[in-house]
Parts: C-alpha cells; sequence; structure tokens
C-alpha cells in the first residue's frame, strides 16, 4: 500500500471547541480545510458525540452544540478525517513550502500538505503518582467520565464494588454530574481544597452568568449521595491485583496529608483521580515553537500572539486547550481567531478579518479567560506530588521507572526531563511522557529545580504508537506536482 495523499490551504489538528470553530472560520474564509481528529466522532472533549442513542447523553446542550458546529463546518465544506491520528508533522523546508502531516488511519497511512496548520490538540488528564495508583480500577477522572458517556445503554463503569472519585478542581463537579446523569451513584468524593464555601462564592459572583452551572453541578453531585470528604486526598490504593480499599487523609495548614488522621474505604472497585489537565504539546513542539511555563495554565503550553492565534513558527496558529487551559468557551473563541489568521495567510480573497471584528473576538475571549483564572486560582494545582511517594513507587509506568531510579539520576546530575530521560528511559516509552513529563519535574523540583528550567519532554518521531509499515509509507511517500 502506498499513503495516501491530501492537500489543502488549513489543516486543523483537533475537532474540539476550538478545532471546529478554527475549522469554521477558516473555510468560511474561503480556505480549503481538513479537520483531523484521533476519535472516531468529532466534538473532542466538551462536545463528545455519543457512540448511542437514547442514553442520557445523547442529548445534552453540549453534544448538542458540538452538532451544530459539525454541520456548520460540514455546510462550509471541511472535510473532515476522523478516526486519524497525527503521528508525526514536519514544518515547511522552505519558506514556500508546505506543512507535511502524517497521519494513521484504519490501518493506511495518510501524508496531509498543509499551507497552514491550526493545532487545536487540547488537552488531557494529568496524572499524579501516589502509592498504588497502578493498580486495575484506579483509572484518570476523565477516564472514568469518557466510560460512562461511551458506556451505551448500559450506562455504568465496569467495576464491582464502591465508587470513589477523587482529586481537585472544578473538573471533578463535571464528572460528578456526568455520574449522575447515569443514575451512577459516588460513595466517596474525596476534593483536595477545603470546602471554603465564603470564598467560592465571593469568587463566583464576580461572574455571575455561570453561578446557574455551578448551582446545577453541586445539585447533581448531591444526586450522586456521595459522602463528601472536603479538604481531604486519597494517600494510597490498596488490593490484591486490583483496587480493593483507598486510604483517605485531611490535608493540613502545611498542604500534606495527615496521615495520622487518616481512614479506609474497603469494598472499593473504582478510583477515579484527577488533579486537573494539561495542555497537549506534542504538535507544537514537534514543529518547534516556542511554549512557556504557568502552573495556573496546566504546565507548559503553546504561546501564541494574543491577536491572531499565531504561533512562532510562521504559518503554525494555536487555539484552545494547547494555549494554556481555559474550557470550552475560550477554546471556541481562540479557534475562531487562529482558524481566520490562517485563512488569511493562504487565501486572498477572505472575510471576517477587519479590525473591529477581531477586537470583538479579543475582548470575549479576555472575558472568558479571567474565569478561567478565578477557578485556577480557587483549585490551585499541586506542583509536587499530592502524596510523598516511596522510593519504589512507579512513576513512569510504560518504562517501569520508579522514584529510586529518578532520584538516582538526580544524584548524579541530571537536572531537565531531558537528561532524566536519557539516565532512566523515564518517558522513552508509548507516551512519549506525556503521562510521566509532570512527574519527572515535579520529582526534580523537589530536588531544588523549578519547572520552569526542568523543559518539557521533547517530540520525537514517532508522537504516538504507530505500526513501522504506516510510519514509513508516511515518510517515503512521494508527492506528483499537481
Ligand atoms: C478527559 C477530559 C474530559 C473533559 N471533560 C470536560 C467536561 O465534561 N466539561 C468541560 O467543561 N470541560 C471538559 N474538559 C475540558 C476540555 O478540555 C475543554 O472544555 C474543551 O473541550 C477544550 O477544547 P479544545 O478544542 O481545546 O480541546 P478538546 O476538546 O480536547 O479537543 C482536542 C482534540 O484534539 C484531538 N487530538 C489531539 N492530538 C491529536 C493527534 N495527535 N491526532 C489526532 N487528533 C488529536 C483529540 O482527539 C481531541 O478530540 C475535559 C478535558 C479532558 C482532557
Amino acid at each position: 500500500m502506498t499513503a495516501e495523499h491530501l492537500c489543502c490551504d488549513v489543516a486543523v489538528v483537533g475537532a474540539g471547541p476550538a478545532g471546529l470553530a478554527a475549522s469554521l472560520a477558516a473555510a468560511e474564509a474561503n480556505a480549503v480545510v481538513i479537520c483531523i481528529d484521533q476519535f472516531p466522532r468529532a466534538g473532542g472533549q466538551y462536545h463528545m458525540q455519543p457512540n448511542a442513542s437514547g442514553t442520557p447523553f445523547a442529548n445534552t446542550p453540549q453534544v448538542q452544540q458540538g452538532q451544530q458546529a459539525i454541520q456548520a463546518c460540514e455546510a462550509a465544506n471541511v472535510r473532515f478525517l476522523t478516526g486519524a491520528e497525527l503521528f508525526w508533522a514536519e514544518p515547511p523546508k522552505t519558506p514556500d513550502a508546505p506543512f507535511r502531516l502524517h497521519l494513521a488511519r484504519d490501518d493506511q497511512a495518510i501524508v496531509i500538505e498543509a499551507k497552514t496548520v491550526v493545532a487545536a490538540t487540547g488537552a488531557m488528564e494529568r496524572p499524579m503518582p501516589f502509592p498504588g495508583w497502578t493498580l486495575p480500577g484506579v483509572i484518570g477522572a476523565g477516564a472514568g467520565q469518557r466510560l460512562l458517556k461511551t458506556s451505551g445503554a448500559t450506562c455504568a463503569l465496569p467495576f464491582e464494588g464502591k465508587t470513589v472519585l477523587a482529586g481537585s478542581g472544578p473538573f471533578l463537579l463535571a464528572v460528578a454530574s456526568t455520574f449522575a446523569k447515569a443514575g451512577q451513584g459516588i460513595d466517596h468524593f474525596v476534593e483536595r481544597q477545603p470546602a471554603a464555601l465564603w470564598t467560592k462564592a465571593k469568587a463566583m459572583l464576580r461572574h455571575p452568568s455561570r453561578l446557574p452551572d455551578a448551582i446545577a453541578l453541586l445539585r447533581d453531585l448531591s444526586r450522586t449521595g456521595a459522602r463528601r470528604h472536603m479538604g481531604a486526598i486519597v494517600t494510597r490504593a490498596m488490593g490484591n491485583g486490583k483496587v480493593e480499599a483507598v486510604e483517605i487523609s485531611p490535608v493540613g495548614a502545611n498542604g500534606q496529608p495527615d496521615l495520622q488522621q487518616s481512614f479506609v474505604v474497603d469494598g472499593v472497585g473504582a478510583l477515579c483521580i484527577g488533579y486537573g489537565f494539561q495542555p497537549v504539546i506534542d504538535l507544537t513542539t514537534a514543529l518547534g515553537a516556542a511554549h512557556s511555563y504557568d502552573l495556573s495554565l496546566g504546565g507548559w503550553y503553546c504561546g501564541v500572539d494574543a491577536m491572531s492565534g499565531a504561533t512562532s513558527v510562521s504559518g503554525l496558529y494555536a487555539a484552545g486547550e494547547v494555549t494554556g487551559l481555559g474550557g470550552a468557551n475560550p477554546a471556541r473563541i481562540s479557534g475562531q481567531l487562529a482558524g481566520l489568521h490562517a485563512a488569511a495567510t493562504c487565501v486572498k480573497e477572505t472575510s471576517g478579518l477587519n479590525d473591529t471584528a477581531i477586537q470583538a473576538i479579543v475582548t470575549q475571549l479576555n472575558k472568558h479567560r479571567a474565569f478561567a483564572a478565578t477557578l485556577a486560582q480557587l483549585y490551585p494545582m499541586p506542583e509536587s506530588f499530592p502524596v510523598p511517594l516511596a522510593e519504589d513507587d512507579v512513576v513512569c509506568r510504560c518504562e517501569d521507572v520508579t522514584l529510586a531510579d529518578i532520584n538516582a539520576a538526580i544524584a548524579e546530575g541530571a537536572r531537565e526531563n531531558l537528561a532524566v530521560k536519557m539516565w532512566t528511559r523515564a518517558g522513552m516509552g508509548l507516551c512519549q511522557g506525556r503521562n510521566c513529563g509532570a512527574s519527572i519535574a515535579a520529582t526534580l523540583r523537589e530536588a531544588g529545580v523549578e519547572p520552569e528550567h526542568t523543559g518539557y519532554n521533547r517530540s520525537h518521531f514517532p508522537l504516538r504508537p504507530v505500526s513501522a509499515r504506516i510510519a514509513k509509507e508516511a515518510l517515503t511517500c512521494e508527492f506528483s506536482p499537481d
């Protein structure tokens, strides 16, 4: 087989709120647009489309808004390539040359030549190791949500026993809401931040339009029947071959768990745990864009020009969570901004790109980003491990690298994620450091190196696991001049 070869003006990677808005804006500005997503259906995380009708998730406002956005894109002739995973990307070799994107879809290699690229790759869960985190039944909070949303008519997690939802951040409430809609109970809800109701209410009053959503989420949490433990964390998962019990401890004034006050919940079948998200920066780093570090934005993110979404690489734009966490609204608006500008760089006759329109978009974006900043203040992400690890705890589960291995590398002089990777193989496995990068940085931080100096895990070929045949076909694809 040979690779399929496609060309376009604007290739949008990611079909979430940011990618859909970018695709529509670029297509309406007369660009030929291809929108790529690894998932079988467009929509991304927020607009995730159901895989079965008749479930409680088939017709939510998020799904309906997503359907409308997808239909609008289709009507504007956006070509969707779903179920297509981008595993490598090359910047233009000369100023007039296109970007080259390498994809795998249904056992077929696809190579796209694009004049401009919009990276809308979103965010992913930020796994934080703790004793017992690799036991089966311990999953990300987002994974729990996805399992429920895609479980079809059963609408249940595939685990027997009590369910514990733990971690920190407003996303936990969104997950609890999914549980409530699925009719799946939660036994224990464990939130690292203290209740601090007055502080939260005061902060929310600055964004009154968001109050109904917040109240609905709290109501949904009540509907799950969960016993709430505020200002507490799960300090250990225990079990023989799978999670059977979890230890919960209050967090002291010093931010550390007070193990003297801990208690154990038995009969657990599922622990869904999440301490927030991090931007997915593998594409933007592969293309050589400049990145910055800000924990309140999820750690390392792709820097963009505030008025256009342009990155430091000519022709590469970025939008949504990859430019710093903010949620669905900033993702959608920044997508529109990036799509308009991406189209304008390669299409002579564009519409919608005038100073007044752009200023109005940027004003909206800043308003929604301000709300995200409020949430980030209320739920600060832990920079270090929320629970002290033992030396034999695994940090990189792809390559089975323990805390002791990483500490040994640091003792020998490793001061950056890359150096730890060379010493220990942490970050060299299937996930290419997407899962363990923040944990390696947290370990380095305990040795006195601040995360902005540890760097991120550099992208190497291939970004995602792919068969050698597809990789070869994509990389050796010859292009006939058209
Ligand atoms: C697990 C999870 C669950 C979430 N659930 C909620 C929720 O319930 N409510 C809420 O308000 N917010 C939720 N969020 C936050 C969410 O990130 C934003 O609200 C919103 O979806 C961001 O839009 P986006 O377009 O930037 O990214 P996304 O919606 O994440 O879209 C990015 C898309 O890029 C695709 N992609 C990335 N890399 C590649 C690649 N190499 N090849 C092909 N495709 C690729 C992904 O498949 C994804 O569909 C969730 C985030 C995560 C990570």
